[in-house]
């Protein structure tokens, strides 16, 4: 009997046990889900240009396995930088390539697979190069090319706000944004009756950005708090408005509307000039094109900047730059008798390219944001004796004696030498 019990009493506490054990659980699923919150988001820490866009590193999966292991390293070292500072945020590995995304956090890295034989032509691109073209022999040499004419600056009202405008005494002002535009007007009819289709980035002297300074003065004093001198807040906001903010819209423009095979920057070139009312003249006057490359040390380190770096190098732009832009300049120093700019050759902002005297690489927001290739011309210092008497003479037909000898207007000389080189270049060989 008490054994039976003892029994008993020990099948009972096991029976509770399981019970308990089985309760616990039931009531597990019975209880509300304790929820642990993520810890919040840190929000990414980008260091961005000026009105620079966060760079969307997904869109470049596109050109995953198109550039060899060989190509992107001459590109990224002969053309694209001026130092080794890259290697701060490029990891170049024998069959990819890891690239810092953010250099606030070095750890997240864009990976970039090589190709083990070129497929640059697969890279998306909306231009072609010469060769894709197929250009027919016979009289409209320039058949099928698409080209936008970007006349550097804006010119008119905005012309003394961004600088590029002089007067002496009485003499017609100097206006830079104002002779690009003639030239590109010029240019237009006669590259469309070689064949080309032609589209202006502008047509007249309103800026293609809907930015003016007033609205932009908050941003600048939020991004220079230490800016507290009223004239330089009114610079820095002027600055933006027609140095970055037309640039970009006109960037914007180029790549979603037009989608040209080609851009050609124009621009006409100075010198420290002094007091706009009072200008310096000097004996100098020289030319050179500028192709994109030489992204400065500082450059990289922004975010913006190495991602659109590293999409030109992806785009193969460099390669149809430098044969264009070769042929024309040689064409362009020949009818100009211009002489080349001359860089120092170790300078930390500008790469020469192919050993050209007048080709030069250069990071600048046009020939960056521009996603095809780009030939931005610099010729004719403003402010050289030569050049100043050559735009007082203004546009005429024919030759003149202006500055002492016979001479095409300056701005027919410039348009028949870009109309020539273009020829030059896209000829087909017979
Ligand atoms: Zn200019």
């Amino acid at each position: 009997m008490k054994e039976e019990s003892s029994k008993k009493s020990v099948v009972t506490l096991l029976t509770l046990i399981v019970a308990a054990f089985l309760g616990a659980w039931l009531l597990s699923f019975m209880k509300p889900p304790v929820v642990v919150a993520p810890p919040p988001a840190k929000p990414v820490n980008y260091r961005l240009s000026p009105l620079g866009k966060i760079p969307d590193w997904k869109s470049l999966e596109a050109y995953q396995g198109t550039i060899t292991h060989e190509q992107f390293l001459a590109d990224l070292t002969q053309y694209f930088t001026c130092s080794n500072a890259w290697q701060e945020f490029i990891e170049v590995r024998k069959s990819h390539a890891l690239i810092v995304e953010v250099a606030s956090d070095r750890k997240r890295t864009f990976r970039l697979n090589f190709a083990p034989t070129s497929e640059l032509e697969k890279a998306p691109r909306f231009w072609r190069t010469k060769q894709e073209m197929r250009i027919p022999a016979g009289k409209t040499p320039l058949q099928g090319l698409h080209i936008a004419i970007d006349a550097g600056h804006i010119g008119g009202e905005w012309a003394q706000m961004e600088e590029r405008w002089f007067k002496i005494g009485d003499g017609k002002p100097v206006t830079e944004g104002d002779m690009t535009l003639y030239v590109a007007k010029l240019l237009q009819p006669m590259l469309e009756q070689k064949g080309a289709t032609v589209s202006m980035v502008r047509k007249d002297t309103k800026p293609l950005t809907s930015d003016r300074p007033a609205q932009l003065l908050p941003l600048v004093r939020e991004q220079n708090p230490s800016l507290s001198n009223p004239f330089y807040v009114n610079k820095a906001a002027e600055s933006l408005f027609y140095r970055t903010s037309e640039i970009r819209a006109r960037a914007t423009h180029v790549n979603q509307v037009l989608k040209p095979d080609l851009v050609l920057c124009l621009h006409f070139n100075a010198v420290g000039w002094g007091d706009p009312a009072n200008p310096t003249l000097v004996d100098e006057n020289h030319f050179h094109i500028l192709l994109n490359g030489a992204f400065t040390d500082e450059e990289i380190g922004y975010d913006d900047q190495r991602f659109e770096m590293i999409r030109k190098i992806l785009q193969g732009t460099i390669h149809e730059e430098a044969a264009v832009g070769g042929v024309m300049a040689d064409v362009f120093a020949k009818q100009s008798g211009l002489p080349p700019y001359p860089y120092e050759p170790d300078s930390r902002r500008a790469r020469n390219v192919a050993g050209h005297p007048y080709l030069w690489a250069r990071n600048l927001l046009a020939n960056r944001l521009y996603d095809c290739p780009v030939i931005f011309f610099e010729p004719y210092v403003m402010n050289s004796q030569v050049v100043y008497e050559r735009i007082q003479a203004g546009d005429y037909p024919g030759m003149l004696v202006v500055a002492g000898q016979p001479q095409k207007s300056i701005y027919r000389e410039y348009a028949d030498a870009v109309v020539d080189g273009l020829l030059e270049y896209y000829k087909v060989a017979p």
